[in-house]
């Protein structure tokens, strides 16, 4: 789960970390009396939405050679006027995609006097089993683009969960990030309490991109991205509440309601599947006969018709989907269940694609039965690569 950049200011702030005064806001109205709060002279006007690059952003409505969606104002009256160009607009960054994402708060702020960019964040380190700081002097910048062209300019420092932030870890990383006298006082405290936040909160991720050093020589945290472990948010409502469903895929959420797990790709076959690995072993079979899977929907172990409903609903509402495939291997799953889950869901929703199903294990020739007499148009396959090379070849209609 992921928040917005003052909601992550402001949990970081609550830990000690150094962080801007600012106000969120939803209309220009709020933004002239946001802005009479803060000190100035120099302000800054962010749009609030789940992607980074808004600095370098676009808004869609507004043409080329427009602001993007994080603008510096010098008075209040540059701040409202910021504020209504940018609210209700598309803008369009490099993590958005081409169709954007319409801004509805702004995250009107105190201004910064930059000395230097910094590249800090906080992950869970696969390889190491840890949780580690990647930082590096190149910040404010697309740290992809700096893993691409300079890997040495990225230093990575993974934390022993049973010491936790030690001295010598603070001095590496105040060395990686060439920080001295206030500044490297102020790393001995950030990198700590950072720690703690993401372990506390069960973050996956933590990106601060930048964190500044000043021109007075000491530490701030200019941007915020915070995503959550979604398998531990049960153990955090303040975090739940911090969740803005008007950003996130309306498919994502009807899965997440019926505990489905749905991931949406780029191709046009819609997968319903049962287990994770028969949902790899789908899409790499898909992928073989020469076609791409448009998303891939588990509905796992103990599900009942409704919820397999729910899931073949989920699935058909992409408009992406050219052909479905239905794969299930039957165990503590049973056959009929998803027969009738699909039937139900067809006959409320209907079926503009082709469908090809293939059943196996537990209450098959029950399930093949439900579906055969259900009178809907179904291309029954015997086995993975049968039902495989059926659907790529009614996608690609030959
Ligand atoms: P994004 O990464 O989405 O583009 P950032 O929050 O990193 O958004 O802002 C982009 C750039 O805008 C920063 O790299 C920084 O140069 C400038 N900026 C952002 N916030 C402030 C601030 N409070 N004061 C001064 N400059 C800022
Ligand atoms: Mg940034």
């Amino acid at each position: 789960m992921n928040i917005h950049e003052y909601q992550g200011k402001q949990l970081l702030k609550a830990y000690g970390a150094p962080v801007a005064d600012g106000v969120p806001i939803f209309t220009a109205e709020e933004a002239e009396a946001a802005a009479k709060k803060l000190p100035g002279p120099l302000y800054v006007v962010k749009s609030q939405i789940h992607a980074g690059g808004r600095g370098k952003g676009k808004f869609k409505e507004l043409g080329p050679d427009a602001k993007g969606g994080v603008r510096l104002a010098k008075s209040v009256e540059e701040v409202v006027a910021h504020a209504k160009e940018m609210l209700g607009n598309t803008l369009v960054t490099k993590q958005t995609g081409p169709a954007g994402k319409q801004v509805n708060r702004l995250y009107i702020e105190d201004g910064a006097d930059i000395d230097r960019e910094l590249y800090l964040s906080l992950l869970v380190d696969r390889t190491v089993g840890r949780v580690a700081f990647v930082v590096s002097t190149e910040g404010g910048m697309d740290i992809e683009a700096v893993a691409e062209a300079t890997p040495e300019k990225i230093i990575t420092v993974a934390i022993d969960p049973e010491t936790g932030v030690t001295d010598a870890d603070v001095a590496k990383i105040n060395g990686a990030l060439k920080l001295s006298g206030e500044a490297a006082e102020d790393g001995k405290k950030l990198f700590p309490l950072l720690y703690k936040a993401f372990s506390d909160k069960d973050m996956s991720l933590l990106e601060i991109n930048p964190l500044i050093v000043m021109t007075n020589g000491r530490l701030r945290v200019l941007d915020a991205k915070v995503s959550f472990d979604g398998n531990a948010l049960f153990r955090h409502d303040d975090v739940k509440e911090l969740r803005d469903i008007t950003e996130e895929d309306s498919k994502e959420i009807e899965a997440s309601k019926w505990d489905l797990a749905y991931v949406a790709l780029d191709g046009n076959i819609g997968c319903m599947v049962n287990g994770a690995g028969l949902a790899m072993a789908t899409m790499d079979i898909i992928k073989l006969y020469g076609a791409e899977p448009a998303n891939f929907c588990d509905v796992g172990g103990g599900a009942g018709k409704e919820k397999v409903a729910a899931a073949f609903k989920i699935i058909t509402a992409d408009p992406r989907v050219e052909g479905i495939l239905v794969n299930i291997f039957g165990g503590i799953m049973k056959c009929d269940v998803i027969a009738e889950g699909v039937v139900a869901a067809v006959k409320e929703v209907g079926l503009k694609v082709p469908l090809v199903v293939r059943l196996e294990g537990t209450n098959v020739e029950l399930g093949k039965k439900i579906i055969n007499e259900s009178g809907l148009n179904v291309i029954s396959a015997d086995d993975l690569d049968d039902a495989a090379q059926k659907i790529v070849k009614a996608v690609k209609g030959n």
